[in-house]
């Protein structure tokens, strides 16, 4: 699923792509991948003659602006767009097809078939999950106190938490991952028991991340390509996402992988302590886990090594076997070369824009 930094990449290829192109008429080949208008024959009707002239994204969507329409789409899964010469052949899974005017079409591929139009005036009201987004993590209101206001009153794990796109929108199970390590706070926390400090240190966490990953080009860790074919580069330098059992980068510890909200979760045992569990009693154990937090932070940078079991999946392992310090930590990262980093990848499916 792609999250915030490649769909902003995919937006801003299709911004360069697309913008000023007049829309001739529109082929809808697959029914289902438009919602609104129900009437698939007035989706392409209300198109015709509108000029693309500007792509927007909110969230993990995109908005192409089509006075006086708006038009929403959500990759989803694997959707991916290409423009391409009107006699270049068509991919299988093509779905929807833009022609435009001057000859190019922008054509929309979806494997999985997961990916939705909706077609709405340009002043909204926009679809339903779109209407009901958090705010970008890049808002400048945003801040730690208006992040800690969005958390407060939530008991789920922070991780779950953050992947509600009404909490805060754009972000998927890759980003969630990376901003908690790099914050040093374990997925398993509850929301509501984040210190302003760790807010602080969370939302300056995922802001780092996504712009280093925007920058990167996005991470192309199971199906991504950017505009112009090419992989995003961020994969590299993922901290703690697909490296299970690899020497965390900061103190050496292996990854640990396990379920939290039903997702797949990347944490360093060390670097993000678990919160302690006192049965029926989240709250209480919410509290203690910041008291536990700095000791085995500690233990982790000096490099001085607990030795607790690790092993087991379960987040109340605690502790785990911080290796190596620094020594180890400069080994991990000359051993991550580009290879070793794609070996995790499963497939080698893209989704994105293709020019
Ligand atoms: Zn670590």
């Amino acid at each position: 699923m792609p999250e915030l930094p490649e769909v902003e990449n995919v937006r801003r290829n299709l911004e360069a792509l697309v913008t000023g192109k007049t829309i001739a008429r529109v082929e809808v080949r697959l029914a289902r991948i438009v919602r609104t208008p129900d009437d698939v024959g007035e989706f392409a009707l209300r198109l015709a003659g509108c000029t693309v002239t500007g792509v927007r994204r909110r969230g993990k969507y995109l908005l192409f602006d089509v006075p006086p329409h708006c038009l929403v789409s959500h990759l989803r899964m694997e959707g991916r767009y290409s423009l391409a010469q009107a006699e270049d052949p068509q991919p299988r899974h093509t779905h929807v097809v833009f022609h435009f005017t001057d000859g190019t079409q922008l054509r929309y591929q979806d494997v999985r078939q997961f990916g939705t139009m909706d077609l709405v005036p340009a002043g909204g009201p926009y679809p339903p999950g779109l209407q009901e987004l958090g705010p970008e993590p890049f808002d400048p209101a945003l801040d730690a106190v208006a992040l800690r206001a969005r958390l407060h009153h939530r008991r789920a794990p922070v991780k779950a938490v953050l992947l509600d796109q009404t909490c805060l929108a754009g972000l998927g199970n890759i980003y969630v991952d990376e901003s908690l390590f790099l914050a040093g706070i374990h997925p398993e926390r509850p929301a509501a028991s984040l210190t302003r400090a760790q807010c602080a240190a969370l939302l300056e966490a995922i802001r780092t991340v996504l712009a280093r990953a925007i920058e990167a080009g996005g991470s192309s860790v199971r199906s991504y390509v950017d505009g112009y074919g090419r992989n995003g580069g961020f994969q590299m330098q993922l901290n703690v996402y697909a490296r299970e059992g690899q020497p965390c980068r900061r103190c050496a510890t292996p990854i640990e992988k396990y379920r939290i909200a039903g997702r797949g979760t990347h944490v360093c045992p060390v670097c993000q302590p678990a919160p302690r569990r006192r049965r029926n009693d989240p709250a209480r154990s919410a509290a203690r886990s910041t008291g536990g937090r700095g000791a085995a932070r500690r233990a982790g940078t000096s490099g001085e090594g607990g030795i607790a079991g690790s092993a087991g999946p379960g987040p109340a392992g605690g502790g785990g076997a911080a290796a190596g310090g620094r020594r180890g930590r400069r080994t991990a990262e000359g051993a991550n070369g580009r290879g070793r980093a794609n070996a995790g990848m499963d497939g080698n499916r893209t989704w994105g824009v293709e020019a």
